[in-house]
Order: structure tokens, then sequence, then C-alpha cells
């Protein structure tokens, strides 16, 4: 039953995932979760939708859990709960990086990692970053659950492989290689504006050489850009080959689509990104040579 009218929209609370399934089946609808991104959409009417369901006060879903194989987050953990979390000390702690660039302290309070994923917007900060770290995204329709490889969930800008009756519940990453190193980097014209170029990278080593690279970009195409060759280029390096790490970054514009704007023409954030990506390898391999130290 409807619990409220709100412009020309009905507005349920679900009080489970199972319950917000449902309503998604039965009504042309939106989920709102932290709101901070449907909001103004629904505001400007770019969004008009028969429901809205709102799945905020669903509980238990916002855990933070860790065992020795992976990582879990409840799709409604808010942005802030991950950075107060104990995440920091861990091999996720690129994680709080990540959440700790995310807009203002109320986006921070209210935007969760569910919505940051489902909103499919190419310029959030969490999807390279997760992607580096070979997340897998939980979908479940009440019914069934299934796990999607986070690098295979973005369809276009603001599309997902979501089922019109699938949530996002929660995202799994496993711990990553003994000896990794995982860094983000980001772009905005001023702190707390969304990203104009985001980059993560993770490099994985043994010994001195690259096992396994990571290069992904945001904001540069309607999906964040996983650079295979260049990681490519990468494994079988010397981790401290700073020198190949610069002439790798160099070709990231061999890969991008960049969309040129009134203050950022195409050519600077290819340059941003080179520079982004060059400064991300050289965190993720200090920080690489660090663990195997
Ligand atoms: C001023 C401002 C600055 C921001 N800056 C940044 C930034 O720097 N970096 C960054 O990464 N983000 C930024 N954001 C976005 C922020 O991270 C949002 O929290 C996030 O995009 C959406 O999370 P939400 O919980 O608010 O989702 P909502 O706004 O509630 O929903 C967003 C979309 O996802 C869908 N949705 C929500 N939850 C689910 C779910 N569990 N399953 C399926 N679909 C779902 C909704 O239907 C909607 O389409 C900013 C937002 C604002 C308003």
């Amino acid at each position: 039953m409807a619990i409220e009218q709100r412009n020309n929209s009905e507005f349920y609370r679900a009080s489970s995932f199972a319950e917000a399934a449902n309503l998604l089946r039965e009504h042309d609808a939106a989920i709102i979760a932290g709101g901070q991104s449907l909001m103004p959409l629904l505001r400007q009417g770019v969004i008009d939708k028969e429901a809205i369901v709102d799945v905020s006060a669903i509980e238990g879903h916002n855990e933070i859990d860790t065992d020795d194989t992976e990582l879990y987050l409840g799709g409604l953990a808010t942005h802030r709960e991950l950075i107060e979390s104990d995440l920091a000390e861990t091999p996720w702690d690129a994680l709080v990086e990540t959440a700790k660039e995310i807009g203002d302290r109320q986006v921070r309070n209210w935007g969760t990692i569910g919505g940051s994923i489902a909103h499919a917007d190419p310029s959030l900060d969490y999807p390279p970053t997760m992607i580096a770290l070979d997340a897998e995204v939980e979908c479940s329709n009440g019914e069934t659950t299934e796990y999607v490889p986070l690098e295979d969930f973005y369809v276009a800008e603001y599309v997902t492989v979501l089922d019109p009756d699938q949530l996002v519940t929660g995202v799994r990453i496993p711990r990553p290689p003994e000896g990794s190193g995982v860094a983000f980097e980001k772009f905005a014209w001023r702190k707390g504006d969304m990203s104009l170029v985001n980059v993560a990278v993770r490099l994985s080593v043994e010994g001195s050489e690259i096992t396994e690279a990571r290069i992904i970009v945001g904001c540069m195409g309607p999906t964040p850009l996983r650079m295979e060759e260049m990681e490519e280029a990468l494994v079988g390096s010397s981790i401290d080959d700073t020198e190949r790490q610069r002439a790798v970054a160099e070709h990231v514009d061999k890969f991008t689509q960049p969309v040129g704007e009134e203050h950022a023409s195409v050519e600077y954030k290819n340059r941003l990104a080179e520079r982004l990506t060059e400064k991300a390898l050289q965190t993720a391999a200090e920080r690489a040579m660090e663990g195997t130290a």
C-alpha cells in the first residue's frame, strides 16, 4: 500500500529488499536509497515514475564485514560508514581513500554504496577502485541472487545489466593477492565536486616482478574503462621500473573516449588522465613494494 503521494508519484517504504523487488514488478517505479543522485533528477522532472520505493529503512544491509578471503559491503552502507569502518588498515583501504573523496558531508552521510553502483554515472568514484579490486555486485530480485563482476555490470551511461526487478543488495570484493598496492586518483575543479577524471590502479608483485595489473579510468567514456593493453604491457616488468610505468601511462589516450566540455577539452582530459594514471601507478607501485618488503 502506498503510504504517501509525492508530486505525481506514489511513495512506498519497503521493509525488505524482497518487498522492494515486488513493488518494482507491480509498478513503473524507481528505487530511492540515499536520494543524493535521484532527488535532483526527480525535482528537475528528468525522471518521472508512477512510484518511488524507499529502501533506506530496510534493516541489516549496511554491514561491512571482512574475513580471510573477502570483504562484503551491504548495499545500504553509506559512504560515511565505510570511512568510519576499520577498513583503513586492511588490504581494502583504497576504498576508504576513495570514499573520502566523495562529495561533501551531506552526500557522504546519506549516499549509499548500492546507490552509487546502480546509478551508473560514469563520473562516480567507487567503480574504478572496485573494478581494480575485482568486485562483484550482488543483484537480487528477492527470490534469486546473482553475482556480476562490476567490470561487466555497466552497459552504457546510466544503464546497467540489472533486470527491472533487481536491486543492488551488496558488493563482495576478494582479498587482493599478497604484495598488492592499490591507488585512487581524482581531479575535480573544487573539493566536493564530481570527478572530471578519475583513475584506479592495482599492481600485484612477486619478488619485484609485476604479476597482475589493473588500470581503470573513469569519466572518459560511457562506462569505466579498463585499460587491458596497458595492463599487459606492465605484467612481467619490474615494479621499480618507473620509466616503463610512465611510458605506459602516455598511451592512455589511445583507449579513452572523452567528451569535451566548456572548460575541459578532449585534449585537456586526456592529459589529465595520463598524469593521474602515472601518479596512481607510482603510488600503487610504492604500496606494492611496501607490502613485500
Ligand atoms: C552535490 C553532490 C556531490 C557528489 N559528489 C560525488 C563525488 O564526488 N563522487 C561520487 O562518487 N559521487 C558523488 N555524488 C553522488 C553520491 O555518491 C550518491 O550518493 C550516489 O551517486 C547515489 O547514492 P544514493 O544512495 O544517494 O542513491 P539514490 O540517489 O537514492 O539513487 C541513485 C540511483 O540508483 C538507484 N538505486 C539506488 N539504490 C539502489 C539499489 N540498492 N539497487 C538498485 N538501484 C538503486 C536509484 O533508483 C537511482 O536511479 C555526489 C552527489 C551530490 C548530490
